[in-house]
């Protein structure tokens, strides 16, 4: 018999069947398998319990397992599951609540990832300004269609690494000719690299509150030159929320700024964790999702706007809606990162927490980064201590020492203060 814990075990099993033992690769450096979830914690299959500030990498807002968001989701597949013909009407429903919740929305489409939402706005631009060149900034995810794969999120990028590296083997290798690459709250560069290619970009990719290299908000004015930029030149400006929208306000981060982009991509915290995605914009832009066979853009998915993550997205929106659930994400957000902050300066540690709402990231260094090269200086030693003090007291964070992370609205003020008491042994250790 071998005395291997079953959550080893079950690794094992993966790795035989699974490439590196799990499908996606921010699920790996993880020793548990988490066999149950409910509220703010997650169980691994040796019964201990997590404090989860994961959440899936964003969609879990309301909370693990929400029964009101699953009640709604069995109804609609015992009502009218997939159709596949015309619209159904938990989508038309959707579809008026985003436009009225979400300032850039005159239309809006629904898909199943954030990777086909920006994929779709990329073909839009395209097709509305027959142009072929995207522009992103240094460090932004936006998935994984070749165009926007570029320039970003690699843990192994270092400050000699070009802006335009690619994210993974096997895209494209044309691709990096047709992205422009500048470097997160540099206006100067944001200028210039208008002045250069704006009469060949067709599109502008940006998070309007970076979360892909942990969390750096836009400086004062930067998200405003770039939609002058982009209006001057004829290009659109697309605002990836996937991570912002319907966490950081039920209109997205657009409606915190007042910036309003021309297409917006959203999806994860929409649906409490089932997935679906969408892409919402000016209807003069959504207006080139046409039929094929007219020169068009298309949108085609078996999966698009199904039923069931529909139903989960009008329960959470409306249960948002209803119970202001923004205002408590903030509250809980500012007392974990207050917490944080002081535990941070009694223990003496050289570290920063930033973020906004329920969102924060912790940098081992001095400062705060402006953007993604500060953040290859963070010292990931004290970080991966400080990650496994806190895992081994209890609180789940990213293994990465430039992630994101946040809290879902069934945690509660004392899941937070325990956090922040772990997080000061945490710290301490760090220092150590
Ligand atoms: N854009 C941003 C900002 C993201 O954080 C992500 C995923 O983490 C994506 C796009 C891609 O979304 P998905 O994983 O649903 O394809």
């Amino acid at each position: 018999m071998s005395n291997a814990t079953p959550s080893a075990r079950q690794w094992e099993h993966a790795r035989r069947v699974i490439p590196r033992g799990a499908s996606s690769g921010h699920r790996l450096g993880w020793t548990q398998v988490f066999v149950r979830s409910q509220g703010a914690y997650l169980w691994d299959q040796e019964g201990n319990r997590y404090l989860d500030f994961l959440n899936a990498w964003g969609p879990i807002v309301l909370g693990h397992s929400d029964a009101r968001v699953n009640e709604a989701v069995l109804a609609a597949a015992n009502t009218c599951d997939l159709t596949g013909v015309g619209p159904q009407l938990g989508e038309i429903e959707l579809a008026e609540k985003v436009c009225e919740l979400m300032p850039s929305a005159e239309k809006v489409v629904f898909c199943t990832s954030g990777t086909d939402a920006t994929m779709h706005a990329a073909h839009i631009a395209r097709a509305a300004t027959g142009r072929v060149k995207v522009l992103k900034f240094h460090g932004s995810y936006h998935g994984w269609s070749d165009h926007v794969a570029v320039g970003g999120a690699r843990a192994d990028l270092t400050r000699e690494a070009p802006l335009d590296t690619v994210n993974s083997a096997g895209l494209h290798p044309g691709v990096t000719g047709d992205v422009v690459v500048v470097e997160w709250n540099d206006a100067a560069g944001l200028r210039a690299a208008f002045e250069r290619h704006g009469a060949e970009l067709a599109a502008a990719f940006a998070e309007g509150y970076v979360h892909s290299f942990g969390c750096v908000a836009p400086e004062p004015g930067f998200l405003e030159l770039l939609r002058e930029l982009c209006t001057r030149h004829g290009v659109l400006f697309v605002l990836d929320e996937v991570k912002t929208g319907f966490r950081a306000a039920l209109g997205g981060i657009q409606s915190v700024n007042g910036v309003v982009p021309d297409l917006t991509a959203f999806g994860k915290a929409i649906a409490n964790g089932y997935s679906l995605a969408g892409l919402a914009g000016r209807d003069e832009f959504m207006g080139h999702l046409g039929a094929y066979t007219h020169g068009e853009a298309t949108i085609d998915g078996t999966y698009n706007a199904n039923p069931y993550a529909i139903a989960a997205a009008n329960a959470t929106l409306g249960i948002m809606e209803r119970e202001d659930t923004i205002s408590r994400l903030y509250a809980l957000g500012e007392r974990l990162r207050t917490g944080y902050a002081n535990a941070i300066a009694e223990t003496g540690v050289e570290a920063v927490v930033t973020g906004i709402g329920s969102e924060w990231a912790v940098y081992f260094r001095g400062e705060a980064p402006r953007n993604f090269r500060d953040t290859m200086d963070v010292d990931t030693d004290r970080y991966a201590a400080y990650q496994a003090s806190l895992l081994a007291q209890g609180v789940l964070e990213t293994t990465s020492a430039t992630g994101d992370r946040r809290l879902n609205a069934s945690t509660t003020e004392e899941d937070i203060d325990r956090a922040v008491e772990a997080a000061r042994t945490a710290f301490a250790a760090a220092a150590a």
